[in-house]
């Protein structure tokens, strides 16, 4: 019989080693360990270089889960697992920039990516610029000698213009640039930015790759060489999965071709019955042979347009609250890619930030109304947007 100890030791030791009983689960286990044990000095330097997993903040089973599928589904080489969209952004930045360069940035990105950039990336002497991704010779005019990378999304929010990603990679292979595209509005089951010819494919996890709002994550995706530019500089910055959310990810991308795939069709659907509606003026989703650039996101969206659109109504904040108050089903809050249908408003998500001229300027009228599609039944969604809707009538 194995020696007893006495209380306070056996606590410690005891029911932690379940040898090879506990092998082969059909889901595997949240590894949440912040260390692995090492058998002696030899073993150290072997799981140090890499050989096995280590420490938590380096390398963990779950993080490791969600980058495969990641890769896969994206077509690069290897991918990182970090703690939020913006924790895969500023380690993409931080990591490819230095004092000197410039990068090139589309104008319509997600807001704080432009906060980062024009904040702290500003103070480290990283020159930018911010143009109009959708204008290719806007882009090559602002092209600079020191100029490293584009970063781009391929949707923008909210009023869905869509680049020419395939141009736009190849003008930055001719001028030895990297392109970098957050690709989170559109999936992978809709882009592949890199088999297009980008370079780095980052995602927000909190959105369609969680799909359920309640984790917070991000990936890097792209090729080896790339990652391993990268990756030391990720350990450092710290920006890791937690484990937990790292399992919670892996557990939703199993069923994300289902749910996206849902979305989809539904925000196709959605879109066609809000152009019918009288009380609404434009309807904003690339899906639709109205949109300036249908033929284009036709090409290089896989037939797949997202489900993501916005709608314009009349300028009443009055009554767009009372439309709020009125929807059934669908909820007001500050996040998208979730299984249910949420709305947004962007004028008051950037009321703080710009004027009234400026967010006219860029579209962001009081009766935008931007629609995160999920995956209810669309006869219910249709039904509950135009009850809602008689508001403006
Ligand atoms: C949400 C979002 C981000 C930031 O992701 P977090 O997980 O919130 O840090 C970045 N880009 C886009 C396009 C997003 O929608």
């Amino acid at each position: 019989m194995n020696k007893v100890y006495q209380d306070e030791t056996e606590l410690l030791y005891s029911g932690t080693d379940f040898g090879d009983k506990a092998k082969n689960p059909e889901t595997p286990p949240i590894y949440h360990t912040t260390a692995y044990i090492v058998e002696d000095t030899q073993d150290y330097d072997f799981a140090n270089n890499g050989g096995k997993y280590f420490y938590n903040r380096t390398a963990n089973p779950n993080r490791d889960g969600v980058a495969q599928a990641i890769t896969y589904l994206e077509k690069g080489e290897d991918s990182i697992i970090c703690s939020s969209g913006m924790a895969a952004i500023s380690t993409v930045l931080l990591s490819l920039l230095k004092s000197g360069d410039h990068i090139l940035f589309s104008k319509a990105i997600y807001g704080e990516t432009i906060e980062i950039s024009e904040v702290m990336l500003k103070d480290f002497g990283i020159q930018m610029s911010f143009v109009d991704f959708t204008d290719l010779e806007a882009i090559k005019s602002n092209i600079k000698e020191n100029t490293k990378i584009f970063y781009t999304e391929i949707i923008a929010n909210p009023l869905t213009d869509v680049v020419d990603l395939e141009k736009i990679a190849e003008l930055a292979k001719e001028n030895g640039v990297l392109t970098v595209v957050d690709s989170t509005f559109t999936t992978p089951f809709s882009i592949k930015p890199l088999t297009l010819g980008a370079d780095i494919v980052i995602h927000s996890l909190t959105k369609y790759f969680g799909g359920h709002s309640d984790i917070t994550g991000g990936s890097i995706t792209a090729n080896q060489k790339i990652i391993d530019i990268i990756q030391p500089k990720f350990r450092w910055l710290g920006c890791c999965m937690d484990p937990n959310s790292a399992w919670l990810a892996q557990r939703s991308i199993k069923t994300m071709a289902m749910r996206v795939n849902a979305q989809f069709s539904n925000a196709e659907k959605l879109a066609k019955a809000l152009l019918e509606l009288p009380m609404i003026k434009t309807v904003y989703y690339p899906g639709l042979e109205s949109h300036p650039q249908h033929e284009l996101a036709k090409k290089i969206l896989n037939g797949k347009y997202g489900a993501m659109l916005s709608f314009r109504v009349e300028d009443d904040r009055e009554k767009v609250d009372e439309f709020m108050h009125r929807l059934k089903l669908v909820k007001y809050l500050g996040t998208l890619g979730g299984i249910r249908t949420t709305i947004a408003h962007p004028a008051t998500a950037f009321r703080n930030e710009f004027t009234q001229e400026q967010l006219e300027e860029m579209g962001m009228y009081e009766g935008l109304i931007r629609i995160s599609t999920g995956a209810e039944n669309i006869d219910d969604l249709i039904e509950d947007f135009t009850q809602a809707l008689e508001v403006f009538k």
